[in-house]
């Protein structure tokens, strides 16, 4: 079943570019509710908490949601539930502390060889559960210059191999950006490898370009995109086919879900998620523990219940399709494993 995302676009979605269909995102509530045929109780659009961080949903995303379903478990990730509201003990507006890891705007050295550049604040989905959603963006986006101190940075320092794209989404940037951003890291040859944390593989399959691959075949480094999904129903046939014109341009796909409380926190739901990212070529990677950020205890899985799942997932699965349960500790090395 397809859902008509705007009465403007609804016949010409597969042949939109995707810079159209990152711009016409469904924006408020009231629209989402509508277009989906639910009515559910939910935090008022002129909610500061809604303010700063909208609802945001794109059209290829919208259209796998099935109608009159409060409970999909792709709304529940877009849906600006009352519960956002609550002050719940712990949770907070930055629980990685990264305002602490930030040596100069948009680069965050925590971890030994790799540096993560915020390079874009947008994202082509708001997930309600979000780590980044008080993240304080403006600080960090200072454009062309600024990403000239981030490239000083990283010349100046021979331990670092690895850039990681994140933000926001890297894949927001268009090409003539990303391609900027790999001329000027091609002369650092320290680094050797480029991965990307973007969801929009997933989110807005069109925009996985010929031109995109072409530049990311034609780079000298190694290039990994690191998906991010939290259930099957998120991969269709046009996420299919994106991921088999990066796999044949040389790119290695990794997955990250996060464990959420009535979405994915079940062990049929993470298995069929394992064996739906392999069939699109996809190795799963990190199945995170949710940050403790303000607004998103309602969807907490706590370690306990989320050690006793891993333990029943690895007993029905290949071992190369179990994730590896981590959370992130501020101050620490790495990710923390849980098991
Ligand atoms: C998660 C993260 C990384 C990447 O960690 P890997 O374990 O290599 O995937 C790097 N930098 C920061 C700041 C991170 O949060
Ligand atoms: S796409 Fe990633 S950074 Fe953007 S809102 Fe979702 S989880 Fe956060």
């Amino acid at each position: 079943m397809r859902i008509k995302p705007s009465i403007e676009h609804a016949a010409h979605i597969d042949s939109l570019p995707w810079q159209e269909i990152l711009a016409n995102t469904v924006r408020d509530t009231e629209s989402l509710c509508q277009l989906l045929e639910i009515d559910r109780h939910s935090l008022p659009d002129n909610h500061p908490l809604l303010q700063q961080f909208p609802v945001r949903v794109p059209s290829p995303y919208l259209d796998r949601i099935r109608k009159g379903d409060p409970g999909d478990p792709l709304l529940l990730q877009v849906f600006p539930d009352a519960a956002e509201a609550a002050e719940v003990p712990g949770y907070v507006a930055d629980p990685l502390l990264e305002s602490e890891s930030n040596p100069i705007p948009g680069i965050l050295h925590k971890y030994e060889g790799r540096v993560l550049l915020v390079a874009t604040s947008s994202c082509a989905i708001h997930c309600r559960y979000c780590f980044r959603r008080h993240f304080p963006y403006s600080d960090n986006h200072s454009g062309k210059q600024g990403w000239k101190e981030s490239l000083e940075y990283i010349r100046a320092d021979s331990s670092i191999r690895e850039i990681i794209f994140s933000g926001g989404d890297p894949l927001t940037l268009p090409d003539s950006y990303l391609a900027w951003f790999l001329d000027e890291l091609d002369s650092i040859r320290h680094v050797i490898r480029i991965r990307f944390h973007t969801r929009l593989p997933i989110m807005i399959p069109q925009r996985i370009t010929t031109a995109l691959c072409k530049l990311l075949a034609n780079s000298r480094f190694q290039t990994i995109l690191v998906i991010h999904s939290n259930h099957a129903q998120e991969l269709d046939e046009e996420v299919d086919m994106a991921c088999r014109k990066l796999k044949s341009s040389g790119v290695t796909l990794l997955n990250q879900s996060v464990l959420l409380r009535g979405i994915n926190d079940n062990v049929p739901v993470l298995a069929e998620l394992s064996e739906r990212l392999f069939s699109a070529g996809i190795l799963p990677y990190y199945l995170h523990l949710m940050d403790p950020v303000f607004g998103a205890a309602h969807f907490n899985v706590d370690t306990t219940e989320a050690t006793k799942l891993m333990g029943k997932l690895q007993s029905v699965l290949p071992g190369y399709l179990v994730p590896k349960l981590v959370r992130e500790e501020p101050g620490q090395p790495s990710k923390t494993s849980m098991l």
